[in-house]
């Protein structure tokens, strides 16, 4: 099958086409974004391949389907960049990777925790500028903290075997209580009690209507004054302008991201001879108890294999049955 490749980089073109080897399929690579404005470069392909920040809204899928366009298929867990129901009307089936690695993620959420903890990124710097000095790298033990895991699916669940590993007791919040948590001795409750009691939150649910700004001014209000605040789910779970407040009063003690909001505007690439033109994110840039890692929590070998063999499978079986293996469907999801 013909399929266009967008947002490629080097080390997604490796990996496809070493899980490509076998199928045989046709790989056009772009390192173009997916938009209304590059989707015609798709036309002829008979499937797109996409990724995080890549747009496939209702336009993109419109002027994908008129290319000849049948399946997107997404090297990616999330897919809320995707219009599903506008996928249905045009006829295009949409297929993702379910689960490449949680433990990719869960343990760069875990880094995040350590690295703001225990000041890492800062004692780093010092080292090399033969300051050794201690002041201000003060941290504290995780063993007897309380953490707060709000979304305990594949990822969050391993954020509790973990955390629970480190000595923490350790709350979660989730619509569908996952019992191989509870038998490892995680205590669910309402998301207000988690917020009021944890020293750390970390956010591990998707990006819905429902998450959308789940941590804004208000809820910040009910947390432990000094909390770390870790999110490594999607950028807009939180709102940053209600987290950067909570940073200058005091509210939040750190603050550990690997994703943003408006991260499609810049992740991925390297604007280091640049400016990054976010006032916001570069205020965030400015706190020593904030650290950005720029949407790298997935990026491990094992994961960038099994996103990559998912994804030709995905193809592949689309190709011989019409189906992809893992099709996202409208209906299964508004359940
Ligand atoms: P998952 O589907 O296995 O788990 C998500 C959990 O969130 C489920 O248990 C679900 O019930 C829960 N949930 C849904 N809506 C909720 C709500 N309103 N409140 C509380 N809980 C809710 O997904 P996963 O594989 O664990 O991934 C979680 C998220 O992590 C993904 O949706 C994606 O956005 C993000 N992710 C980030 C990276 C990265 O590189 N930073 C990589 C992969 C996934």
């Amino acid at each position: 099958m013909h399929v266009t490749v967008f947002s490629t980089k080097p080390y997604d073109r490796r990996f496809l086409e070493a899980a490509n080897a076998t199928a045989g399929h046709s790989l056009s690579f772009l390192e173009a974004r997916l938009s209304f404005a590059t989707s015609g470069l798709a036309s002829g392909a008979k499937a797109v391949c996409a990724f995080v920040n890549d747009e496939v809204n209702a336009s993109v899928l419109a002027s994908l389907a008129a290319g000849g366009v049948k399946l997107v298929a997404l090297r990616a867990a999330g897919f809320n960049n995707v219009d599903l129901e506008a996928a249905r009307r045009e006829g295009i089936t949409v297929a993702r990777v379910p689960a490449y690695s949680p433990h990719a993620v869960a343990e760069h959420t875990v880094a995040l925790i350590l690295t703001l903890n225990r000041n890492i990124h800062r004692a780093y710097n010092r080292v090399r500028e033969g300051n050794f000095a201690l002041d201000g790298l003060l941290g504290f033990d995780l063993a007897g903290k309380t953490a707060g895991v709000v979304g305990t699916g594949k990822i969050g669940e391993l954020v509790c075997r973990i955390l629970t590993g480190f000595g923490c007791t350790v709350l979660a919040y989730d619509l569908q209580p996952n019992s191989a948590c509870e038998q490892m001795g995680v205590r669910y409750g309402p998301l207000k009690e988690l917020l009021s009691l944890s020293d750390i939150v970390t956010l591990h649910c998707p990006l819905t209507p429902a998450t959308h700004h789940l941590i804004d001014a208000k809820v910040l209000a009910r947390m432990k004054r000094g909390v770390m605040l870790i999110n490594t789910s999607r950028g807009a779970v939180i709102d940053t302008r209600a987290v950067l407040r909570g940073l200058k009063d005091g509210t939040i003690g750190y603050l550990g991201l690997d994703v943003y909001e408006e991260e499609a505007d810049f992740f991925f690439e390297d604007l280091s001879q640049r400016f990054i033109d976010d006032d916001v994110f570069a205020r965030l840039l400015t706190f020593p108890n904030v650290l950005i890692t720029g949407h790298q929590a997935f990026f491990t070998q094992e994961a960038l294999a099994n996103i990559a063999e998912t994804t030709i499978t995905n193809i592949t079986s689309f190709e011989r049955t019409g189906h992809a293996v893992h099709e996202i469907s409208v209906e299964r999801i508004a359940r």
